[in-house]
């Protein structure tokens, strides 16, 4: 089988990770999605605003309605930091018999070159980009042995972010329809990002 991995913080899941999953899927004809937070993110410095346990279960709300979406705990389960090559590395023994492709969208596109080890994991596996405001979604500015790893797949502008949603919620604004409904629910329900 053909499968996506969407990996993210997740902090919290949002309508942009699921169109971009979709578009992913169409595009490259994937039999599936598997969205995997990861336990602790190399490049971020904020500390989330959920838990571990809390950005799990809304990616497991978020993707029940979908027929060919699953969670994934691989990273979580790992726990740690969440080094992509560990995890490719992972999927390699875990299931040899699937073909992965990682999703990512425009900015992480542009931050291939400083991914840790990169030069093994696109030995290994190849990644689908996305474009997103702000940044450009182009293998041009990538060293030629990563960018033939790179398929970007259009994708309508979707200007959500996990950041923007979680300093709305500090402001006390709506969230609803920026995440899925059961999302939604999830963080009224827990109070989350209040503070
Ligand atoms: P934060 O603001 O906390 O960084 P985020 O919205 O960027 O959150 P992440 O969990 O960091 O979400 O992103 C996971 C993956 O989804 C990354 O590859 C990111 O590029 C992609 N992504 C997130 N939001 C969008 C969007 N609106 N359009 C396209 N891709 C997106
Ligand atoms: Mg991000």
């Amino acid at each position: 089988m053909k499968i996506g991995i969407m990996g993210g913080t997740f902090d919290p899941i949002h309508i942009g990770h699921l169109i971009a999953a979709e578009r992913a899927k169409e595009g490259m004809g994937l039999d599936q999605v598997w969205f995997m937070p990861s336990n602790v993110p190399p490049h971020k410095t904020h500390s989330p605003g959920a838990s571990a346990q809390q950005r799990w279960e809304m990616v497991c709300r978020a993707v029940a309605d979908h027929p060919d979406f699953r969670p994934f705990d691989l990273e979580l389960k790992r726990g740690g930091v969440s080094y992509t090559v560990e995890t490719v590395k992972q999927l390699e023994q875990l299931h040899p018999d699937h073909q992965f492709y990682y999703i990512i969208g425009a900015d992480m596109v542009q931050f291939l070159p400083k991914w840790h080890r990169i030069e093994e994991i696109v030995e290994r596996i190849s990644f689908i980009g996305l474009q997103r405001p702000g940044f450009t979604a182009s293998t041009e500015q990538l060293s030629q042995f990563i960018a033939k790893k790179v398929t970007i797949v259009p994708m309508p502008m979707i200007e959500i972010s996990s950041t923007d949603i979680r300093e709305r919620r500090r402001r006390r604004l709506s969230v609803r329809y920026l995440v899925s409904e059961a999302v939604h629910q999830f963080i009224e329900g827990n109070g989350l990002y209040e503070t």
